[in-house]
């Protein structure tokens, strides 16, 4: 079980608190499309005759592909790798590329998840960070996905935006919860150095919402979820019964994954490799068979770190049987050690040999990981 991920690294304009690795540059998009069916090919080996349970289609913006560029794709991955029958095959997607006409476009690819972008159904918020669409287009979006026949959506929002209050955040989550979708992603504002969003903070025009609020959010959020029968079944993502995504828990639970495309990174159990973030860097590299990716043979710290940092996050919790047999006895009692303080003070819960994290100890997440790591 493996998944694929694709990385389109295209998008029409910046939003100000995004750091991924984008590019404003239609006119490459002809010759990555070349490029990544290339890479497909080059690495066909990678997941080593594994089959593929998930492809995801990121970016950027994969919306703005057409039908025969995903169909270019799509058609290089079938052609090297056996594909599970009912495997997730998802795309993210901008509200504004999602029209009845976009859609008609696609519904012989064999698309059955959609991750919507939409951060926010206000409008004042959206033009603030810069996002290219409205939240009449979102809320089109989704009736739009929905009546070309998906029925497993995913939105992402933000909270904690500047200026957002709690009751703000509030009407959020209840225009979302209005939409029938199977699926949350919501993250808390972040303010990663070099982004636009950064530099206005330094030059004081936005102002950071302070910690209390943003705990108080998440708590709501979780509160939210909870009454519309979605699982948190990670920190940042909540679905209804059986709409988990799969290629996210995939990663979560350590399986392989290919990364294909500019900034993509891979993982087969023991390395990780990342692509050039370029994508004129990318294809020149691929058209002279040279180095398009650096790597690093992952140590047994690495990846003891790697499954507590991921696991300890998900509902399904970290499997101290499995860290046990798979990372050695003294990890297991280094790991025993430091977590008893977090299980004592309620941050932590064990149950059945498994370790999660409270909503309590979601607020002080980096604090108990810091503990648990090991250099
Ligand atoms: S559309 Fe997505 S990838 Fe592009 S800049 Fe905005 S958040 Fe980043």
């Amino acid at each position: 079980m493996a998944g694929i991920y694709i990385h389109i690294p295209f998008c029409s304009k910046r939003c100000t608190y995004c750091d991924f690795y984008t590019e404003v540059a239609p006119d490459l998009i002809p010759d990555l499309v070349k490029h990544l069916v290339k890479e497909i090919n080059i690495r066909k080996d990678y997941l080593k005759n594994e089959t593929i349970s998930t492809i995801y289609f990121g970016g950027g913006t994969p919306s703005i592909l057409s039908r025969e560029q995903f169909s270019e794709i799509l058609d290089g991955i079938f052609a090297v790798y056996t594909v599970e029958e009912n495997a997730e095959i998802t795309f993210e997607a901008n509200p504004d590329d999602l029209t009845v006409d976009f859609f008609d476009s696609i519904k012989y690819l064999p698309f059955n998840r959609i991750s919507i972008g939409i951060q926010s159904f206000d409008d004042n918020d959206l033009k603030r960070i810069n996002r290219r669409h409205t939240a009449d287009q979102a809320i089109k979006a989704v009736k739009n996905a929905q009546n070309a026949g998906f029925d497993n959506i995913s939105i992402d929002l933000i909270y904690g935006l500047p200026l957002q209050s709690i009751e703000d955040w509030e009407k959020q989550l209840d225009i979302a919860l209005s939409l029938n979708i199977q699926h949350v992603s919501a993250y808390g504002l972040t303010y990663e150095e070099g982004t636009a969003l950064w530099k206005q903070r330094e030059k004081g025009l936005v102002k950071p919402i302070i910690d209390e609020t943003m705990n108080e959010m998440y708590l709501l959020l979780v509160k939210k979820m909870k009454e519309k029968g979605f699982e948190a079944y990670e920190i940042s993502n909540f679905a209804l019964d059986g709409f988990r995504s799969k290629h996210n828990s995939s990663y979560w639970k350590q399986n392989s994954y290919l990364g294909i495309g500019p900034s993509a990174h891979s993982y087969d159990l023991v390395s990780r490799q990342w692509n050039v973030a370029s994508i004129k860097a990318y294809i020149a590299a691929l058209e002279n068979n040279t180095p398009y990716f650096e790597k690093e043979e992952l140590t047994l710290y690495d990846r003891y770190n790697d499954y507590v940092m991921v696991s300890l996050r998900t509902s399904d919790g970290l499997d101290f049987d499995f860290l046990s047999s798979e990372f050695g006895q003294n990890l297991a009692s280094y790991f025993l050690d430091n977590i008893r303080i977090y299980i004592e003070n309620n941050s932590v819960i064990q149950s059945d040999g498994k370790y999660s994290l409270t909503p309590q100890g979601i607020m002080i997440s980096n604090q108990i990981l810091i503990q648990l790591i090991k250099v």
